[in-house]
């Protein structure tokens, strides 16, 4: 079986896995624990706190280490509309976010805040000036993804924080970095982002352990009260085997970002290459947008028909995104770029990694090409 639903999660490094075994037989004191134990967990604590911010170009003080990028949007939407209500309540995020982000600020408008969800153009990603309008006295925060998961669309991070911060500098910039981490160069610094998620198994860590990066001096309500873990920001005894894993895979990801987006692009051309031969079939994504992420209607036919033929045929992939592939709704993310229902309803996600050859695309190809031929046939059988 050759799995290409990497954006979904990816198979952790086996340095990592010995690392986090490593950590769990070894290093089990309670990073709080005044002994030598919890002192030795302490220092460990601290050192895969600065390789998280080496990797991400910022101080280690500025690292919190959360349960994953759910709990990381979470704390940063929350925990800002909170702590800054004196500031106002608007929020200003696109339509196109990860349900991490928009379903909470969906409950935040059930909580009285007020949002504006901005529009995205046909190719997946917002007009910077778009957002940049959007943005109020009232404004809080601005929420932007910095690629999607669903398209690999890619949102212009840079040019809307470094206005957001000329015309607006006390609203913050919130940016989901998920999918992009690894895959595409940013910088947190340059793109004068406030908040940053990251979810580890993203990039080959644990899963359930990621970070939010929390700009030095912007205050967030925590989510989470108790023992007043992570400067009091999130309570919790530090789930360090994990803590350390992400920090190992972080590193990783981020010396070997450029060598992974080349060979990424290669795979991808030749994917897209091969797609566009094939009749009947929508694209949705581009090679202007992230390496690792193709995506595709065939209009007409079930995704998850396809899914399944393709899974026997020996290839996983996805339909729309891990997260809402259960529930057989049409996409959000697609209604939202103009796709009809039947378009939003029949997507397909391929995602690449560092793994694949082109041996292995040519072969998936050849596979997406049999299930059209058969579903086609199908379809013209029942007519
Ligand atoms: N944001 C984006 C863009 C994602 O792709 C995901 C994972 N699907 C998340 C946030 C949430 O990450 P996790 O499920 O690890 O909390």
């Amino acid at each position: 079986m050759k799995y290409f639903d990497l954006a979904a999660t990816t198979p952790p490094h086996e340095e990592v896995i010995r690392t986090v075994a490593e950590v769990m037989a070894q290093h089990y004191g309670n990073p709080s624990s005044l002994h030598r134990l919890g002192e030795d967990s302490g220092k460990l604590l601290s050192k895969a706190r600065e390789v998280c911010a080496q990797a991400l170009q910022v101080d280690s003080g500025e690292i919190m280490f959360t349960s994953g990028a759910t709990e990381s949007n979470n704390m940063a939407i929350r925990g800002a509309m909170t702590a800054y209500r004196q500031r106002g309540n608007h929020i200003v995020t696109t339509m196109v976010e990860h349900p991490s982000v928009y379903e909470t600020c969906r409950y935040l408008e059930q909580q009285g805040c007020k949002v504006t969800y901005v529009p995205v153009q046909a190719g997946g990603s917002v007009c910077a000036e778009d957002v940049l309008a959007a943005v109020r006295e009232d404004t809080v925060l601005v929420s932007v993804m910095h690629v999607n998961n669903e398209t690999g669309a890619v949102q212009p991070i840079e040019d809307i924080g470094r206005v957001l911060k000329n015309r607006h500098p006390r609203v913050l910039f919130h940016v989901d970095g998920v999918q992009g981490f690894g895959k595409l160069p940013l910088s947190i610094k340059d793109s004068r982002i406030d908040l940053y998620s990251l979810s580890a198994h993203k990039f080959r860590g644990p899963k359930g352990i990621g970070l939010l990066y929390v700009r030095e001096g912007v205050i967030l309500a925590p989510l989470i009260t108790g023992g007043g873990q992570e400067g009091g920001f999130r309570s919790g005894t530090e789930n360090l085997p994990y803590i350390v894993g992400m920090a190992k895979a972080v590193r990783m990801a981020a010396e070997r970002q450029p060598a992974l987006a080349e060979h990424l692009s290669r795979l991808a051309h030749e994917l897209y290459e091969g797609l566009q031969s094939l009749p009947g079939l929508q694209i949705n994504s581009s090679l202007a947008g992230a390496p690792h992420i193709i995506h595709f209607s065939s209009p007409g036919m079930k995704a998850e028909t396809m899914l399944h033929m393709l899974e026997e045929e020996g290839f996983f992939v996805s339909t729309q995104s891990a997260c809402s592939s259960k529930r057989s709704e049409p996409s959000r993310v697609l209604l939202a770029m103009g796709r009809d229902r039947d378009s939003a309803l029949s997507g397909i996600r391929i995602s690449l990694g560092e793994e694949h050859t082109e041996e292995d695309v040519r072969q998936l190809l050849g596979a997406i090409k049999r299930t059209i031929g058969r579903l086609q046939r199908l379809k013209g059988g029942n007519s």
